[in-house]
């Protein structure tokens, strides 16, 4: 299951399980489509996968299916930033 995380690990900006902003890679790291399209031109800078759009987890399996809670942010943010 994916984990959801909470908020762009460069910019800390706030991505709710809902919203469609949000790029992850296989590995799950997460950043929102500003940065994802722009300073990172889609490639991860953990791990050099791929960034692809979240799915959005429907509202009515989050009570069930909680999206994650704790905020990862790269340290020092995203080089190009
Ligand atoms: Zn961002
Ligand atoms: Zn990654």
């Amino acid at each position: 299951m994916l984990e959801l995380r909470p908020n762009c690990e460069c910019c800390d900006k706030d991505l709710p399980p809902d919203s469609s902003d949000a790029m992850i890679c296989t590995f799950e790291c997460t950043f929102c489509r500003t940065c994802a399209t722009t300073v990172l031109a889609g490639v991860c800078p953990n791990c050099s996968g791929n960034l692809v759009a979240r799915p959005v987890r429907p509202a009515a399996l989050l009570n069930k299916y909680p999206a994650a809670t704790e905020r990862v942010v790269k340290p020092g943010g995203c080089p190009s930033l």
